[in-house]
Formats: C-alpha cells, structure tokens, sequence
C-alpha cells in the first residue's frame, strides 16, 4: 500500500464511481460555488461513449438541456384497447445521450483547477477519524467526503422473503429507415402490443427525425430473457407493428435496472455517502433515476452549505414507499394485468398527477384521487402484505 511521506493524497470531495450519479453532483456542486474545491472522481471506464439514452419528465429548464437530443411534449400510450395521446404540458419528456451528459459535464469540470479524474478501479471505501480513504491499485486516497456510487446489478443482493425484487430488463435499438416514417412530435411511453405471457412487457419509441428512432422491448419481471428472444421481439414489432420492412440498426443498448423495495443503505460510514442507484435513488416501481439523481445532487449541496456535510437531505414520506411495495406486488401476483393497470392509470388521470405521484411530491387528497382509479381489488389483494404489521 502507497502512501506519500505526509499521508496520502487528501481532496475535499472523493468520488467513488464516476458515472451518472458522480458526475451530476460534481456538476452541481461546482455550479453552486465549489467550484475550489479539490475533487477526485474515480472510475474505472472512460465515461466517454454512449454506454445509456437517459429520458426524463421535467417542467423548468436543467443544466443539460443544450445538449438534449430531443424532447416532446405529448406522450402516447397504447394498449388495454385503447390509443392515448397526452399533451404533457407544463412538463416536457426529455431525451439525453451519455455520450453528450458525459462531455458537457467533463468540459464544466476541466474549468476547474483542483478537478481530476483517475481511471481505475476502486478496491475499498473506508472511513477514518477524519474523513474517508479509497483504495486503488495498492494507493490510498483520502476524503473528507466520499460519495461512493460503485453499481454493478450482479453485487445486488435482495432478501425476497421480506422484499419484493423484479429486473428491470430491456434491450434497445437506434434504428436508421430511408423513408419518412416517425412522427417527431410524440413519444411512445408505452406500447403493450406484444405478447405479454403473464408479465409486463412493452415498447418504448422515440423518434427523434422521422427516419431515426429509439425502439426499446422492455420487461418488468423476476427472470431476464435469453438474448435473441430480445431480438426476436425487436424483429417483430418494427417489421409486424410499425411496418417497417427496411432499416438498419445504428446503435444498440440492453441493461438491468433494479426494482425493488429493499432499503438501499445511504451511509456507508460516517464521512461516506452513497448516491445514484447504490443511494437508493432509482424509483422502485419505475426504475426511473435521473431526475432523481439531479435532485439529490442539489439537496446534497445544499445541505454541504448549511451544515458543512452531505447528510441532511429530505426524506420521502412513507406512504409513497408503500405505493412502490404494491406496486411490485401487483407485478408480481398479476403481470398479465399490467397492461391494463398502466394504461387505466394513463387514461383516468390527468398527465400531471401521474407524474407528480411518481416524482413523490404530490400530497395525500392527490394520491387518493389517483389511487381510486386502479383496479381496487387486484390492489387490496397485493396491498395486504405490504400493509399488514
Ligand atoms: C442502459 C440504461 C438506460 C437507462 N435509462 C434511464 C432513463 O431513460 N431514465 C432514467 O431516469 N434512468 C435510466 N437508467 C437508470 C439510471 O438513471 C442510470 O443507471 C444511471 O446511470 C445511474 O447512475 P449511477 O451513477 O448510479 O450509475 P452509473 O451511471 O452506472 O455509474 C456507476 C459507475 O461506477 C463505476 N464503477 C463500478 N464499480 C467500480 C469500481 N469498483 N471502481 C471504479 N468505478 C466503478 C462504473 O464504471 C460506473 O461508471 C438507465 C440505466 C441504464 C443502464
């Protein structure tokens, strides 16, 4: 092990991991007035290419909003016999390639004097009487803060006698056609034709010109697929549903988000936080994390301002953990009513609601509203476990 003759080399801010989580919070850490501070960010890829499309709902504008690739302003949702197309206003859906986050940030950063990057693999986090150590390759680098975001889906270990645990599973493709046949102006959240065999499964398309979109089979269930049944259905719904028999494919991305309601540690020791999914900051029942992961970057820096560390944060009322646990549950017991519990959702409340109830900001008169729309005995039924003390 390497340390220098006066100790190792100390930073006010270490980052363990450097992706989405990372990268959010220096940025706006350095935005807020940190920008002296002298950060480490450690990861063991480059973080240079395309390696995920992140979408998002928002109102009001965010750092990244220059180098969007696109946005809409209507969704449309199709399945459980019916075709929604909804105006999303005040709220826009937001579509941001890594590859563009990852240099828009890097480049705020490297304005930054006391900002470095080190790519490696992290080996251990440890806390110390006075801050945080990491340990690469035999050297040690010391905190005062360390915000450790080192995801791998395979490390996740979820307790499924107590907790709830499906995958969030999809496989992407960037297709490129020569013709006209995208409309720009709508996004697909989600289209439920495709056969669902007890668990939910639907496309997602974003078109971004009308001869180039994203086309995304994604399931929410306990089991992933072997790799061609992916393509299979990729195949199946470009060529059977959109009717587009010519196109190549640009680009392609497949992942494993978590979807489950086992608490994920924050602290990881007293000078130690965790942050983006290892934080906890993906939603249970969506696998939605992005705009989440923005908010925490702000509510992490600010409470850095008033308290000089990074641990008073706002807390989610309980209930709103609840809805996530039936949720899962419902997927759980009835996959094959996903599709109509989604699209029922959609259609009997107002865009707005829906996305104020899955941000967790919405108050209790709103969540009853919202919940008197879902199929109330298929909830009873999953809500009994969850509830029971
Ligand atoms: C393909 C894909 C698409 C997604 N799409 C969306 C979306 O549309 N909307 C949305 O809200 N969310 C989406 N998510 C979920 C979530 O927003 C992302 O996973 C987000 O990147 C999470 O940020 P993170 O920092 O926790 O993880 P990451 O961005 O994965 O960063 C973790 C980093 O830690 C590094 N690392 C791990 N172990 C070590 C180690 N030992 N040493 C050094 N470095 C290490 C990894 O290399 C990685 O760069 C998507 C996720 C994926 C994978």
């Amino acid at each position: 092990m390497s340390i220098g003759r006066d100790g190792p080399r100390r930073y006010d801010f270490l980052f363990a991991g450097g992706g989405g989580a990372a990268l959010s919070l220096a940025y706006h850490l350095v935005a807020a007035g940190f920008d002296q501070s002298s950060m480490l960010i450690i990861d063991e890829e480059e973080k240079r290419d395309n390696d995920r499309t992140w979408c998002y709902w928002v109102k009001g504008p965010t750092p990244y909003d220059s180098v969007a690739h696109a946005s809409w302003d209507k969704l449309r949702i199709i399945g459980d016999g019916k075709d929604l197309m909804l105006p999303i206003e005040p709220y826009r859906y937001q579509m941001l390639r890594s590859e563009d986050f990852y240099r828009f940030v890097k480049e705020r950063l490297s304005r930054c004097p006391n900002v470095e990057f080190l790519t490696a693999r992290v080996d251990s986090v440890k806390d110390t009487d006075s801050g945080a150590e990491v340990l690469v390759d035999d050297v040690v680098y010391a905190g005062k803060w360390v915000f450790d975001s080192r995801w791998k889906y395979q490390n996740l270990v979820v307790n499924e006698s107590r907790y709830r645990n499906l995958k969030q599973h999809f496989k992407g493709v960037e297709i490129r056609t020569n013709t006209d046949v995208f409309n720009t102006d709508v996004a697909r959240m989600f289209d439920f034709r495709t056969p669902q065999h007890g668990v939910m499964r639907f496309f997602y398309l974003l078109p971004w010109s009308p001869r180039e979109a994203l086309v995304e089979y994604t399931l929410f269930s306990p089991e992933t697929l072997p790799p061609e049944e992916y393509d299979r259905r990729i195949a199946d719904y470009i060529q059977g549903v959109l009717g587009i028999t010519e196109y190549e494919v640009a680009a392609e991305e497949a992942c494993i988000i978590p979807m489950t309601d086992q608490p994920f540690e924050r602290r990881g020791g007293a000078h130690i936080l965790r942050i983006g999914t290892l934080g906890g900051r993906v939603k249970a029942s969506t696998g939605y994390a992005f705009m989440r992961m923005q908010w925490d970057a702000e509510a992490i820096t600010d409470s850095l301002r008033r308290t000089g560390g990074p641990f008073d944060l706002p807390v989610t009322p309980p209930r709103y953990h609840r809805f996530d646990s039936i949720l899962l549950q419902v997927l759980l017991d009835r996959g094959d009513l996903a599709e109509h519990v989604f699209v029922r959702l959609f259609d009997r409340n107002p865009v707005t609601r829906m996305f104020r109830f899955l941000d967790e900001v919405d108050g209790v008169w709103e969540n009853i509203k919202l919940m008197s729309t879902v199929p109330i005995p298929t909830f009873l039924k999953a809500g009994w476990p969850v509830m029971r003390p």
